[in-house]
C-alpha cells in the first residue's frame, strides 16, 4: 500500500508541475502538496521531484540564484529571472544552437550543451517602478 501512496503523491507533484508556469522550487512545490496532503515531507517531495526529471517528465531549471527550479515543459526553451522579485518567466524565442558551434571552433575538447538564462526586471516590476 505504501507504494500505491506514494506514487498518489508524486502524480499530486506532476499535475501541480504541469498547471503552473511559475518555475517552483522544491520548497514552493512541498507547500502547494502539503495542503493535499499534510504529513508530506519535503525530502519526499524532492525524491519525487528528481524522480520526475529523471523520467523525462520535468527538467531542472538554473537560473543562476543558487535555486532548483522545476519545470514540466521539457522542451528546450530558454528562461528569464527578474533581479527584483526573483520570478522565473518563459521566453518565446528560437533556441540558439549553433552558440555551442562558435564555443567549440576554438576549443580543443567537445562541447555538449550550455546554460543560457537572461535576467534584469520583470514587466510587472517594471510596471510598478514606472509608477
Ligand atoms: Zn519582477
Ligand atoms: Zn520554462
Amino acid at each position: 500500500m505504501a507504494n500505491v501512496k506514494f506514487s498518489r503523491q508524486r502524480e499530486a507533484i506532476r499535475e501541480y508541475l504541469a498547471s503552473t508556469k511559475s518555475h517552483p522550487t522544491a520548497d514552493m512545490v512541498y507547500n502547494q502538496i502539503q495542503s493535499i496532503y499534510p504529513n508530506i515531507s519535503l525530502g519526499t517531495v524532492y525524491r519525487n521531484l528528481n524522480l520526475l526529471v529523471e523520467q523525462g517528465d520535468a527538467i531542472k531549471v538554473s537560473c543562476g540564484d543558487g535555486m532548483e527550479h522545476f519545470d514540466s515543459d521539457t522542451s528546450e526553451h530558454y528562461h528569464f529571472i527578474c533581479k527584483n522579485c526573483g520570478d522565473v518567466i518563459d521566453l518565446d524565442m528560437e533556441c540558439i544552437n549553433h552558440i555551442n558551434t562558435i564555443a567549440g571552433s576554438a576549443f580543443d575538447g567537445k562541447i555538449d550543451g550550455s546554460i543560457t538564462y537572461f535576467y534584469g526586471i520583470c514587466p510587472s516590476c517594471l510596471a510598478e517602478t514606472k509608477e
